[in-house]
């Protein structure tokens, strides 16, 4: 029984491998599909876990420069950071990671889901944390798609449940005052612009691929249909050379704060 048991021993770190994640940590505690059931369930039983982040994102086109999962890497590390700041009275569900994306589908490489399908998906989510016990739910999401179907549905899914579900982007947290101070664009969340190459500049620099900012180099290869969003994404390529990892920094803690701040009250305000 002891060789088998040594057999098993968790393997040497690859010394050429870096960690992903910058300086931000990868605490598995506070991630549902980090944990075995025997952790998720005496943190249920305890009574210690009481609220479980749902976060919602995207596998889109984010411009020639910043990887496609980047919607669903940002609100997942904003998500972490909070159930962080909580511990261990929050965890995260594993993330939504392609949300509604038809208006980039003369991009190439973007992954969408029908309206349906996305809610479907949300919902059934929601009703397994049910099942498990879990009362206070906080659908976080981080993908512009996803906003309006899901404000419209959290309230039929909590009402349909029973249970407490509330819903935010995390952008929510900037208010206009905050986007003026931080972003010389004076946009945010935008798309693959000032606020989101920052944040990656910030949190995930690997995903980020500064050389393609460079945008006159790609258009001629892109088939766009329509101008106007030919011209949006143009000036969002100009709009990323203002980026900075102290910007992103800003923004990220500023949105980890509020959504901290929601979680006290979704747990406050639930059973
Ligand atoms: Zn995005």
């Amino acid at each position: 029984m002891r060789a088998s048991l040594a057999a098993l021993a968790a393997p040497a770190a690859f010394a050429d491998v870096e960690p992903a994640g910058g300086t931000y940590i990868n605490n598995r505690e506070v991630l549902l599909w980090e944990s075995t059931r025997k952790e998720f369930r005496e943190a249920l039983e305890g009574g210690v876990l009481k609220a479980v982040i749902v976060p919602t994102g995207s596998t889109e086109q984010h411009n020639e420069h910043l990887a496609m999962i980047n919607d669903t890497a940002s609100v997942t590390l904003v998500a972490q950071q909070a159930a962080i700041a909580l511990w261990p009275q929050v965890m995260l569900a594993t993330p939504v990671s392609i949300g509604i994306s038809p208006h980039w589908m003369d991009r190439k490489g973007t992954l969408s889901l029908r309206k349906e399908t996305f809610l479907a998906v949300v919902f059934d989510i929601c009703d397994s944390l049910k099942t498990h016990g879990v009362k206070n739910i906080l659908v976080l999401n981080g993908h512009g798609g996803n906003v309006a179907p899901l404000r419209q549905s959290v309230p039929e899914f909590r009402e349909k449940l029973g249970i407490n579900i509330q819903f935010n982007s995390y952008w929510d947290a900037y208010t206009p005052e905050i986007v003026k101070k931080y972003m010389a664009s004076g946009k945010a969340p935008g798309h693959a612009g000032e606020f989101e190459t920052s944040f990656a500049m910030a949190a995930f620099p690997q995903r980020l691929h500064w050389e393609d900012v460079d945008y006159e180099k790609a258009k001629a290869r892109l088939h766009i249909k329509d101008p106007a969003s030919a011209a949006q994404e143009e000036q969002f390529a100009k709009d990323a050379r203002l980026a900075s990892t102290a910007k992103g920094e800003a923004m990220i803690a500023i949105a980890v704060k509020f959504v901290s701040d929601r979680l006290h009250s979704v747990i406050a305000a639930g059973a």
